[in-house]
């Protein structure tokens, strides 16, 4: 399906096997009649609708090409609101009149199907007689097949909507916000007379992971139920070393990533690059961009793919944002830029004043993007999960800022300072624009702090949590920017009707546009306590929690962007509000229950064990009238420490049981997991740590995290 690769020699396709597994261009050409096949791939590149009558032949060709590799159902793909993909198969069997068995599939099937979908979230917008949703294909994403040991699964991916229309699933808002963006850039392209028919966000996401043995998975009930430990000693030596990064990557998990590898190119999936990250046992994979849509696709695949062949590999794949307290977290970086349909970057800083005049248009409009709607982005990242990381020591800060470098700085400020109205050559060199073309391989950018940063030729939101669909964050981005480009877009006609030159207006209007929002530009350190201080001067809010975060749904402004572009019904973003406060709610008090549940049967029985010991050895010792203030001072303290525990972990039940009675609202039940859970759980934390230290290893019921770490 990607251009490239049709037309990469046979021999380098075949090594790859790329895409082997999707019904792609190739595919299609070999199983479908000639105007079939036209009408088909026209529908894919053009965005157009599904003519119904070919259906029937697509879907014959397309269960053709299935049942040659080895496919015996197939299922509609689709991603609900729980931030997971779901599935149904269903064989291609059916019986004949006479009972005779038949291998068929529909052009009914493939378009449309109806699942039960009861039991997804739906926020209230389904009551439960009417709980019935459908999903239909989505031409634009390929088809593929998922491999089993006895065969495979045609897989299509689908949007989900309820029968009244109300979307129940993250790719209907990323398509319709992806029009959106597409519509308004093209307007701001019209303007300055280089017209497209369309555009389309691009997005490599680079994806970071742990692993750890599955052994010591499978005897932490935490990270099997939770994702992450929410117990454990930090080990002697962490990360402090930052010998992890970018060094050898051990045999046996170059096995798993080839392994990954493998299975992602067959499904066409580009990845490209591997490597270590900082932290111990944490690794990153990269593919080569795509249009969002596929790639928010492949994205969901790609993890799923990783959590399969860990687990046939002997790993655990953790995609938590933060598995291990102490070490690095893991996030998703967002690559983000706008491409035109005949393949022009639109951030890539061009060769001739004009290019440059039209990038530093765009851009201005992300920056605009950002400092309008920096809330939304910060909500679009709000999860349970990256609460542990946003604004921890190693990832970028909960304030949204964007970071441009000094080079690109010092160009706006003076297109922010007027100095672009007379487009001379002189001027150019003033304003530094023939230093642009640098820009693209100006190495300072490598600041790793900015939440949204520019690298060249595109953005890159840094925010996004490793286990995230990137669905949800780029909604919003895809709006902000739609709503800044607009804004551009009527300045721009202003100028243009009292006769300015489109290159100065432009120019103009980049600068007006910066002037007004440079306040979210910081290109210095976000890691640090003074920062948040300029930021609060600035009026950046610092939103530090998820239920803060999400505050944002219940806000006028926001929606009104969202639902006067069409992205959301003002119902469809309460119901979606209440299911991110409730997702958010219940991973917490999992977390809750399994920190009990372990200190219970665990950690308790242990440290009880550990001190019938040292009591036992201190009474002996005493007994055999030995002096041994020490050990007694040591067992005080122990037993001091087992005590706090206790007492610890009974404050924690009660905080459980009280809240159950309370019944609070969402918000408010969110707004006491924050304030008052996670500290009682901490506390019970510290406590089990504190005694890990001092215990036994034998005695340690759990691995421990020098295990789990460097093991
Ligand atoms: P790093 O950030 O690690 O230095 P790169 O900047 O080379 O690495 O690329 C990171 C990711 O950005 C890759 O997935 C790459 O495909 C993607 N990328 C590069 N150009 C674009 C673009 N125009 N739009 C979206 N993503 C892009
Ligand atoms: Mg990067």
């Amino acid at each position: 399906m990607l251009p490239e690769t049709r037309h990469a020699p046979a021999a380098t396709r075949t090594a790859l096997d790329f895409g082997a597994d999707t019904y792609n261009v190739d595919a299609m050409r070999e199983t479908l009649p000639r105007p079939v096949f036209e009408k088909l791939v026209a529908t894919i590149q053009r965005g157009e609708r599904l003519d119904s009558k070919i259906a029937d032949e697509v879907a014959h060709g397309m269960k053709e090409w299935a049942v040659a590799r080895g496919a015996t159902h197939f299922t509609h793909w689709f991603q609900p609101l729980n931030g997971q993909s779901a599935e149904k198969h269903d064989a291609f069997l059916t019986l004949s009149g006479d009972g005779e068995p038949l291998v068929r599939f529909s052009g009914g099937q493939l378009i449309q199907a109806e699942p039960d979908a009861s039991s997804f979230p739906s926020g209230g917008m389904r009551s439960t007689f009417e709980a019935r949703g459908y999903t239909a294909w989505d031409p634009t994403s390929p088809a593929f097949l998922m491999r089993h040991e006895r065969g495979a699964t045609l897989c299509i991916p689908t949007v989900f909507l309820s029968w009244k229309g109300e979307t129940l699933d993250q790719k209907t808002p990323l398509l319709r916000s992806v029009e959106e963006v597409s519509r308004s850039a093209c307007r701001v392209l019209k303007l300055l007379r280089k017209p497209a028919a369309r555009v389309h966000p691009t997005m490599g996401t680079e994806q970071e992971y742990f692993l750890v043995d599955r052994r010591f998975w499978d005897a932490r009930p935490d990270l099997v139920v939770a994702g992450r430990t929410v117990l454990g000693a930090p080990p002697p030596k962490g990360q402090q070393m930052e010998d992890h990064y970018f060094g050898a990557v051990p045999e046996r998990v170059l096995a798993f990533m080839e392994d990954v590898e493998h299975a992602a190119w067959a499904l066409g999936i580009p990845v490209k690059t591997r490597h270590n990250e900082v932290a111990p046992h944490q690794y990153e994979i990269a593919p080569i961009f795509e249009d969002v849509n596929r790639a928010a696709d492949h994205n969901m695949l790609l993890m799923e793919i990783m959590r399969r062949v860990a687990a046939r590999r002997g790993f655990a794949c953790l995609l938590h944002e933060k598995p291990f307290s102490g070490v690095n977290g893991s996030g998703k970086h967002n690559n983000w830029s706008l491409a035109t349909d005949d393949g022009r970057n639109l951030l890539d800083p061009g060769s001739d004043p004009h290019e440059n005049a039209s990038f530093l248009l765009f851009a201005s409009a992300v920056i605009r993007a950002v400092h309008r709607r920096g809330n939304l982005l910060r909500a679009g990242v709000a999860s349970a999960g990256n609460d542990h990381r946003l604004g921890a020591n190693e990832a970028p800060p909960a304030i949204v800022s964007v970071f441009l470098g000094e080079a690109l700085t010092d160009i706006f400020d003076a297109c922010a300072a007027g100095k672009a109205a007379d487009v001379t050559q002189k001027t150019i060199v003033e304003l530094g624009m023939s230093r642009l073309p640098q820009i693209a391989k100006d190495n300072t950018d490598r600041n790793r702090t900015s939440p949204f940063a520019f690298t060249g030729n595109k953005f890159e939101f840094r925010a996004v949590g490793s286990s995230q669909a990137i669905q949800v964050p780029n909604v919003f981005v895809n709006c902000a920017v739609a709503e800044a480009l607009d804004e551009v877009a009527d300045r721009l006609e202003k100028r243009l009707k009292a006769k300015q030159d489109p290159t100065a207006a432009a120019l103009a209007v980049a600068g007006e546009v910066y002037r007004e929002s440079k306040a979210v530009v910081f290109n210095g350190d976000g890691y640090t306590q003074e920062w948040v201080k300029e930021a609060g001067r600035r009026g950046l809010p610092n939103l530090r929690d998820t239920p803060a975060a999400l505050g944002v749904y219940a806000d006028a402004e926001a929606r009104k962007l969202l639902t006067s572009r069409g992205i959301f019904l003002e119902h469809e973003l309460d119901a979606r509000y209440l299911i991110q406060l409730e997702i958010f709610v219940r991973s917490v008090e999992i977390e809750a229950s399994v920190l009990l549940r372990m200190v219970d049967t665990g950690v308790l029985p242990a440290v009880l064990k550990q001190q019938e010991a040292a009591a036992r050895s201190l009474t002996a010792a005493k007994a055999a009238g030995a002096k041994v203030p020490a050990q007694e001072k040591a067992f005080a303290e122990y037993a001091a420490g087992v005590d706090e525990l206790l007492a610890r972990k009974a404050a924690l039940e009660a905080a459980l049981v009280k809240i159950k009675k309370a019944h609070p609202e969402a918000p408010a039940h969110a707004r006491w997991v924050c304030d008052e859970l996670r500290p009682a759980m901490n506390a019970v934390r510290a406590a089990s740590d504190a005694l890990e230290a001092r215990t036994e290893g034998a005695l340690w019921p759990f691995p421990t995290y020098h295990q789990m770490l460097f093991q």
